[in-house]
């Protein structure tokens, strides 16, 4: 066993998305991308706030010294029908589509729930003079909380659903275990951004940030370590992890736990999620974002 101050628990090794049950020998996470010649193919985080945002991700760019590029062609494009539609204003892909009538007008239903529901999300999100940011945050916390953003769009035909389960498996979990409030907060990042200018690519692929923060931690990370449990031990915390060499132990004063939500929930974190009342100050953090009754 051994003893570090604040391990990080699921932020290097992955493969995409929430079906990966453990860590990979790679770092990024869902930030995975391949290089082919003078080109390179995002497999899953593309999009980056422009220079200048109000950012921690482009603070974190700019302080590994990484490269964006803008991002040429349509950021709305779908693929459907084995075809690429490239409409420029998503509010058009009704007409445009290959759907039924029926379908066409599901599309335009649930559309205008998500831009309706985004419109209340974002004007919820601002500040209120005089709110202190943790009452701001609270509020936040209660908005669409009742409900799954499966309930919130209601039963959709096949194609259609597609269209929004696709997009809503940016994040770990199906659209049915996944609140309304996280279901619209995807959309609302998406028609937010135009505020903070256009979103750009990393230059060389989105993997490049995973490994240039292995570069700067060195032999602090260690990859291939899958987290099976995290327990209050004492005065700290007792991360169990597993690589090929076997089942290992590390205690720490603090946790921070980065696995995505299911997994935090299910295995990873069993030691209280709130600030413990024994005033030791003991908090574990997952990213818990999904939600169900
Ligand atoms: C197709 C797609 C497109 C996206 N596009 C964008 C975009 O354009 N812009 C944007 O901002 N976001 C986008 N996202 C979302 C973005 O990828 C995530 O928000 C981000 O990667 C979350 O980072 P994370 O570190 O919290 O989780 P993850 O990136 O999921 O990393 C979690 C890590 O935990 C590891 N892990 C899991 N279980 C264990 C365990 N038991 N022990 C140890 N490690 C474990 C995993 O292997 C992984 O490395 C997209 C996602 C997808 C899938």
């Amino acid at each position: 066993m051994s003893a570090a101050e604040v391990p990080v628990t699921g932020a290097e090794g992955s493969r995409q998305g929430h079906r990966a049950p453990r860590a990979e020998r790679c770092p990024g996470g869902r930030l995975k991308s391949a290089r082919r010649g003078d080109y390179w193919l995002n497999f899953g985080a593309h999009l980056f706030p422009a220079d200048g945002a109000p950012s921690q991700a482009r603070r974190l760019i700019e302080e590994l010294g990484l490269e964006t590029v803008d991002v040429p062609g349509s950021k709305t494009a779908m693929a459907m029908g084995g075809r690429v539609h490239t409409n420029r204003r998503a509010e058009t892909y009704p007409f445009t589509l290959p759907l039924s009538a029926r379908e066409r007008i599901q599309l335009v239903r649930a559309g205008l729930i998500v831009r309706t529901k985004v419109m209340s999300f974002l004007a919820e999100g601002r500040r209120r003079p005089g709110e202190p940011e943790a009452a701001r945050r609270a509020r936040m916390a209660r908005f669409e909380r009742h409900r799954t953003f499966a309930e919130l769009l209601g039963p959709l035909p096949q194609p259609v659903d597609a269209i929004f389960r696709t997009a809503s498996r940016r994040v770990p979990a199906e659209m049915e275990e996944l609140s309304a409030a996280a279901g619209i907060s995807i959309f609302a990042g998406n028609w937010a951004g135009k505020a903070s200018g256009s979103p750009v690519n990393l230059l060389g692929g989105s993997g490049g940030l995973g490994e240039a923060v292995l570069r700067r931690l060195g032999e602090r990370v260690t990859l291939g370590a899958t987290v099976s449990s995290v327990e209050s031990a004492g005065e700290g915390v007792v991360v169990h992890y597993e690589t090929a060499d076997g089942a290992s132990s590390m205690t720490a004063r603090h946790v921070i736990v980065a696995t995505p939500a299911p997994r935090s929930r299910a295995s990873c974190c069993r030691c209280p999620r709130r600030r413990s009342s024994d005033g030791s100050g003991r908090t574990c953090a997952g990213s818990i974002r999904s939600w169900r009754p």
